[in-house]
């Protein structure tokens, strides 16, 4: 079906197996081909799951250039003129629970997950989009949490406007007090996994906290710093003692210490 705006589309096509955009997926799954083969039977999504997606269109002309302005220096051109917003059943068994992902110009939507998903499908959406923007090139160092931190940071500090520069957790250094709405900490927080040890692997929101910390207390333009690194094929860690004044494990450790004080200090004036 040809989108009535311009620059994107939405193209309805049968579920073939792809690789996946999991929260606790690496990044390296987030870069697979598109789907090759045409549609071979009608696929009718669910009014309430077109109406989402033929939304995001127009967010995807808002944030596309928007996120390029966030991330790169001024005149930093757009890596695509265009962008594909694919909508398909679902992704096939294996990957039921993947809700979208992108690839090159193309975000695909699973309708059969956008119909369940627990949080904000346009927020998800802007988290997609920035994919399209970061572009970056192949590392060989560590970068996927670190992307997938960007693209969450950008989700929560400029579309929700909910990001934190500190967790809620407790003295075993376990996520505590999230609720369903807020889905990625309250999964983490119901496994009972530990953030001690380089918890910022965790990627997504926990990244994203822990980067928003970073700016506000380390280096205000330290993200741009980093994306600009990963997208000239220059980043290493090492950049961290750079922009932070510590190693990526010294500063986690102080953005967790920080973390666990503002808990106790928001339990204890919480008490009546
Ligand atoms: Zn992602």
């Amino acid at each position: 079906m040809k989108n009535r705006l311009a620059r994107c589309f939405v193209r309805l096509t049968l579920p073939i197996l792809l690789g996946c955009f999991m929260p606790l997926a690496s990044h390296a799954a987030d870069n697979v081909d598109g789907p090759a083969k045409p549609a071979q039977a009608e696929f009718k999504p669910s009014p309430a799951v077109l109406a989402r997606v033929e939304q995001s269109q127009r967010l995807v002309e808002t944030w596309y250039p928007l996120i390029n302005s966030l991330l790169f220096d001024e005149g930093h051109a757009l890596p695509f003129t265009d962008v594909e917003i694919v909508l398909m059943p679902g992704f096939g068994p294996e990957l039921a629970n993947v809700v979208a992902y992108a690839s090159d110009n193309s975000i695909y939507i699973s309708a059969e997950q956008v119909a369940v998903m627990p949080d904000n499908f346009q927020a998800m959406m802007v988290h997609e989009i920035t994919h399209i923007n970061q572009q970056y090139p192949p590392s060989k160092q560590q970068v996927g949490w670190l992307v997938e931190g960007i693209a969450d940071y950008v989700r929560h500090k400029y579309f929700e406007k909910d990001i934190g520069a500190t967790l809620q957790i407790n003295a075993q250094d376990q996520l505590s007090g999230y609720q369903p709405d807020a889905p990625y900490f309250f999964m983490l927080e119901k496994q009972g996994i530990s953030l001690k040890e380089q918890g910022y692997l965790k990627a997504y929101t926990v990244a994203s906290s822990f980067l928003y910390w970073l700016e506000v207390s380390k280096d205000k333009d330290i993200v741009k710093k980093l994306n600009v690194a990963l997208s000239k094929g220059e980043y290493t860690p090492e950049l961290f003692i750079v922009y932070g004044g510590g190693t990526l494990d010294i500063l986690w450790q102080e953005f967790v210490g920080a973390s666990r004080a503002a808990t106790l200090v928001t339990a204890a004036t919480a008490k009546p």
